[in-house]
């Protein structure tokens, strides 16, 4: 028996998100009386591999075929490595590949799946998983029957949990032939934080008027060290990059701290914030519905509201 984990890698490195899946893993096994095994698949160096080491993975299962881009073949494979190591819980990231891959492993292995769970599950034997629901407005328990689940997990909802422990990394053959599909080219955002992994999220709507308007937020996001993202119609204008559109058909998050400055705080929207452990927002409508899930609100008008709490951030961090 094992739990098995998908460590997914980007640049030959591991995310945060890959390190709190091995955290989960880490735990359903000892629940479980069995052992946590990460898979991942092509080039990355044995150093990185065995960091997984450090949240509690003795067995690094790799392959050095490239079967990343290929969602049939990187399905077929974890499946593969699920059944040779009689996996009772599959762990895969809530990424992008994460939950397109996830159900096609389900049906291959007739497994229940959950996706997008919230931290620990709320029961293991059987398993119980915690979920949103409702874009966000309610909560849902899921009973999981069946032998084996597969699972994806919200990032920041676990946390990383370090159990360090000697990792054996364990070459599997190269048999997957050729990909059906193949990236030819990808451009990699590079010297930002990631939304996905971010703790603090500087979020601007349409109230912050046109793409012009995005220094001050940007001088806020650089200051709290945090990502910036924004509302649909923002990256809908092209204010902002698709990338950054957080909601129901964009990111979903869950930072500690979200600021939403210039948004109404429409269903969609929120569908994508919920999970954020403090939302702080900004509007200069008292009436607006962001601030009926907002922890702080600050009615005013970014225009001199958002320079002023730069100024106040900025004099907090320098201790003066
Ligand atoms: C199927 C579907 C899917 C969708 N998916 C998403 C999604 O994933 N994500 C998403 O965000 N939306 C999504 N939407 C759109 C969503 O319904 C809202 O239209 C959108 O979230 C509104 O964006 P906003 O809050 O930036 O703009 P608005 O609703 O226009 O709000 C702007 C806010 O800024 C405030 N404001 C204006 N000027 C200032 C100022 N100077 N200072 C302070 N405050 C100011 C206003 O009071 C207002 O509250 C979806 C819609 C549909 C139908």
């Amino acid at each position: 028996m094992s739990v098995l984990i998908y460590a997914e890698h980007r640049d030959q490195k591991f995310n945060k998100a890959v390190y709190e899946l091995v955290s989960l893993g880490y735990r359903l096994a000892n629940e479980l009386n069995t052992q946590a095994i990460a898979f991942t698949s092509g080039d990355i160096a044995d150093d990185e591999l065995k960091s997984l080491g450090r949240f509690g993975c003795k067995t690094i299962l790799h392959t050095s075929a490239n079967v990343y881009d290929d969602e049939k073949q990187l399905a077929e494979t974890i499946s593969a490595a699920a059944l040779e190591n009689n996996a009772k819980v599959v762990l895969m990231p809530h990424s992008f590949r994460g939950r397109a891959v996830a159900p096609r492993i389900a049906v291959r292995l007739k497994a229940s799946l959950a996706q997008s769970i919230n931290g620990y599950p709320a029961s293991v034997q059987p398993m119980v998983v915690n979920k949103r629901a409702f874009s966000g407005k309610a909560l849902v328990k899921e009973n999981l029957d069946g032998d084996i689940s597969v699972i994806t997990l919200t990032p920041n909802t676990f946390g990383l949990h370090e159990n360090a422990v000697g990792a054996v990394v364990q070459a599997l053959p190269d048999n997957a032939g050729a990909p059906a599909t193949r990236v030819l080219q990808q451009e990699v955002q590079k010297g930002k934080i990631l939304l996905s992994e971010a703790d603090i999220v500087v979020s601007g709507g349409r109230g912050m008027r046109s793409a012009d308007n995005w220094q001050p937020l940007e001088e806020l996001a650089d200051i709290l060290g945090a990502a910036t993202a924004c509302s649909r119609p923002v990256s809908d204008e092209g204010w902002r990059p698709h990338h950054e559109h957080v909601g129901q058909t964009g990111k979903v998050v869950s930072p500690s701290l979200y600021f939403a400055l210039g948004i109404s705080g429409a269903i969609q929207h929120l569908a994508g914030i919920s999970g954020s452990k403090v939302i702080v927002a900004v509007n200069k409508d008292p009436e607006a519905p962001i601030f009926t899930v907002a922890d702080y609100g600050i009615v005013g008008d970014l225009q001199s509201v958002l320079p002023r709490l730069n100024e106040a951030f900025r004099k907090h961090k320098s201790g003066n």
